[in-house]
C-alpha cells in the first residue's frame, strides 16, 4: 500500500526524521491557512498524488504551464497556485498520459537547498535484507542514475541480527560527501528511518531528494513509503492512511470480495484459481502472441458467486476482447466449477469469446455441462491449446 507524501513525512516525524514543516489543505482556504500558520517568507505548494516526477509533470490542458511542485513568496501566491491545483489533472512520468486529478495539496516551509542527494530504503530480494541505497544525485530519476551512472549509486546491506549500526550510517554519510555534523545529522536520520521501516512494516522508503541546507541541516524534502499489504492488519493506523482515490477501482472492488485482480494492459481476460498458474497463463498467452488484460487470482474456493464477480471485474476493463478461464478442480471440483461458470456468463451476458480449460477432478463432467449450457464456450484441452483458442478467437472476432 502507498501513502501521500505528507503521510510519510507526519510517520517518519516521530522516528525524528527531520522534514521541513507543512500542512496539508483540501481546498484554497486551508492552503491559505496553513501558508499563514507556516509564517514564511518562503512556501511550497506540493501536490499530493501517488506518484513521483510531480516537480517536472505537467498539469492537462496547461502543458506550457508549471508542474506540481511550485515554489512560491507571498500568502496570495499559495492561493493562486493552490486555486490552479486543486482539481486539476497532473501528468507525470509516473501517473501515465491519463495523469491524476490531485485533490489535496501539502503546504510547506521553503527551504534554502545547497545539495540534493538521493536515499533509499528497501527490501532486497537477492539477500534478503533490508539495503539503503544512496547516491549524491539527487532530485533526479534514481532509474536514470541506475542507467547512465551506476557507480554513483552506493549500496550498504544491512544484517537483521544487528539491525541498523552508526557504521552503516557513517559509510552512507560518507559515500554522500557529508562533513562534519552533517553525518552525524545523517546517522540520526537513516537510524529513525530504519526503526520507522522495520517497525511500520515498511516494503520501500525513498527520500529523495535528502538536502543539505544552505545551514548544513540534512532534511528529507520528499517521503515516498510503501507498505507490505500483509502486515497491514497489525498497523490500522497505517491502513486508515489508504487514499482510495488514489486505487484502481477495478482492484478495489476485486480486493473486498478476496480476488487477487491486478490491471494490466492486454486484451484477453484471465480467470485463473492459483498465483502460479495465472502466471503461467498470462506467460503462454503472450507465448502465442497474446496480451493478457489482467492478472486474477479467483482462489481456491471458486464458487459460482466468486466466478460471477470475476466475470465483471474482468469485463468493467473495456479492452477485454476475450476470456479464458483456467482453472484446476483440484479440492474444488470441475463440474461445480463449471456450473459456476456456466451460471456467470449467463448473468453477466456475455459477449466476447470465452475459452475454458478444465483440469482435475471429474473434469469429464465439468466439460459436458459447458459443452451443453448452449452457450458459446470454447473449450480446452490444454494450456497451450486454451491459450491458442483465446488468441485466435479475439483475431477472429476483431
Ligand atoms: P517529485 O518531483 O514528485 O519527486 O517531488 P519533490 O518533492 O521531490 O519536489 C521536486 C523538486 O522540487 C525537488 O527536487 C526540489 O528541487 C524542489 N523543491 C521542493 N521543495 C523545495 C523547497 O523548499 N525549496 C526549493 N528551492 N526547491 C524545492
Ligand atoms: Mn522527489
Amino acid at each position: 500500500m502507498n501513502i501521500h507524501e505528507y503521510q510519510a513525512k507526519a510517520l517518519l516525524t516521530k522516528y525524528g526524521v527531520a522534514v521541513p514543516r507543512g500542512g496539508v489543505a483540501y481546498t484554497v482556504k486551508e492552503a491559505e491557512e496553513a501558508a499563514q500558520e507556516l509564517g514564511g517568507p518562503v512556501w511550497v505548494v506540493k501536490s499530493q498524488i501517488h506518484a513521483g516526477g510531480r516537480g517536472a509533470g505537467r498539469f492537462k490542458g496547461n502543458e506550457k504551464g508549471k508542474g506540481g511542485v511550485r515554489v512560491v513568496t507571498s500568502v496570495a501566491e499559495v492561493r493562486e497556485n493552490a486555486n490552479e491545483m486543486l482539481s486539476a489533472v497532473l501528468v507525470t512520468k509516473q501517473t501515465g498520459p491519463q495523469g491524476k486529478e490531485v485533490k489535496r495539496l501539502f503546504i510547506e516551509e521553503g527551504c534554502d537547498i545547497a545539495r540534493e542527494l538521493y536515499l533509499g530504503m528497501l527490501v532486497d530480494r537477492a539477500t534478503s535484507r533490508i539495503t539503503i541505497m544512496a547516491s549524491t544525485e539527487g532530485g533526479m530519476d534514481i532509474e536514470e542514475v541506475a542507467a547512465s551512472s551506476p557507480g554513483k549509486i552506493v549500496t550498504v546491506t544491512i544484517d537483521p541480527a544487528t539491525g541498523f549500526m552508526p557504521h552503516h550510517g557513517r559509510n552512507v554519510a560518507f559515500a554522500l560527501e557529508l562533513e562534519g555534523e552533517q553525518v552525524r545529522s545523517a546517522v540520526k536520520l537513516l537510524g529513525g528511518l530504519y526503526r520507522a521501516f522495520t517497525d511500520l512494516d515498511a516494503s520501500l522508503v525513498e527520500i529523495n531528494p535528502l538536502v543539505v541546507t544552505g545551514a548544513g541541516e540534512v532534511i528529507a524534502l520528499d517521503a515516498k513509503m510503501n507498505f507490505d499489504d500483509n502486515a497491514l492488519f497489525r498497523h490500522t493506523e497505517i491502513a486508515d492512511l489508504r487514499d482510495e482515490d488514489e486505487e484502481d477501482p477495478a482492484e478495489l472492488e476485486a480486493a473486498r470480495h478476496e480476488l487477487n485482480y491486478i490491471k494490466l494492459d492486454g486484451n484477453i481476460g484471465c480467470m485463473v484459481n492459483g498465483a502460479g498458474l495465472a502466471m503461467a497463463t498470462m506467460d503462454i498467452i503472450k507465448l502465442h502472441g497474446g496480451e493478457p488484460a489482467n492478472f486474477l487470482d479467483v482462489g481456491g474456493g471458486a464458487t459460482k458467486e466468486r466466478v460471477t464477480k470475476a466475470f465483471k471485474i474482468i469485463l468493467s476493463d473495456p479492452h477485454v476482447e476475450g476470456i479464458l478461464v483456467n482453472i484446476f478442480g483440484g479440492i474444488m471440483r470441475c463440474d461445480v466449477i463449471a456450473e459456476g461458470v456456466v451460471a456467470a456468463a449467463r448473468e453477466v451476458s456475455l459477449q466476447v469469446p470465452l475459452v475454458v480449460r478444465l483440469e482435475g477432478t471429474n473434469v469429464e463432467l465439468g466439460k459436458k455441462i459447458l459443452s451443453e449450457s448452449g452457450l458459446p464456450i470454447l473449450s480446452a484441452d490444454d494450456l497451450g491449446d486454451a491459450a491458442e483458442t483465446v488468441v485466435r478467437a479475439v483475431k477472429e472476432a476483431s
